[in-house]
Parts: structure tokens; C-alpha cells; sequence
């Protein structure tokens, strides 16, 4: 699965950026494509009983670009995209989605978001 691996590499981000401290809330962005269900419940289960357990995973969605060799730059329609795989809009190619979850904020307790 996946979105399994893209979790565990943001939970180990994560706990990095929290240093020790109680985590409340992460922040992502992911292409259209990546389950989001799928994220939330590897992210609840990967944080059980570490200093992110209970934290929120806001999932924020935004298009899929690819870059591919026949010249293609740009966004991909969602209908193109599943789960890991993205269709080449001009050449039908199937390419392996970019890697996806951009982590963007890693809130604590009683504090406003932290831009990295
Ligand atoms: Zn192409």
C-alpha cells in the first residue's frame, strides 16, 4: 500500500520537527489520486501511542502534475490518476506518481502554526 509508506516517512518527519513535544495537528498537501481515507487511517494507526497520537491530519488536495519524456508538463486530470500511478495526458505513458505528501505545518499545543 502506498499511502503506507508516505505516511511513515511524514510520521517520522513529524516527530523530528516535534522534538519531544506533543504534536495537535499536521498539516499536508497531496495530489488528487492519493487517497486521503487511506491517509487518514495509516496516520492514525502509525501515530497510536506516540507523541502524535490524537493529532489531526488536514489533508489539503491539489492537482497532480507530471513531467514526462514526450514533452508533457503540467497538470493531470484526476480521472488520469490511481493511487500511485498517473496516465501521461499526451502519450498515454503510465508513470509512477511523484512522490506526494508535502508536509506543510506541524502545530503544538497552545501555539499557532509553525511554518517550516
Ligand atoms: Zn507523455
Amino acid at each position: 500500500m502506498h499511502e503506507l509508506s508516505l505516511v511513515t516517512e511524514l510520521v517520522a518527519e513529524c516527530v523530528q520537527r516535534a522534538g519531544g513535544r506533543q504534536v495537535t495537528a499536521v498539516e499536508v498537501r497531496c495530489p488528487v489520486g492519493v487517497d486521503a481515507d487511506e491517509l487518514t487511517e495509516a496516520f492514525a494507526h502509525l501515530t497510536e501511542g506516540g507523541l502524535l497520537a490524537g493529532a489531526v491530519l488536514e489533508i489539503e488536495t491539489v492537482p497532480q502534475v507530471l513531467t514526462c519524456e514526450c514533452g508533457f508538463a503540467g497538470e493531470v486530470d484526476p480521472e488520469q490518476c490511481a493511487g500511485h500511478m498517473v496516465v501521461c495526458p499526451a502519450c498515454s505513458r503510465v508513470h509512477e506518481a511523484p512522490d506526494a505528501l508535502e508536509l506543510i505545518a506541524v502545530r503544538f499545543p497552545g501555539e499557532d502554526r509553525i511554518v517550516p
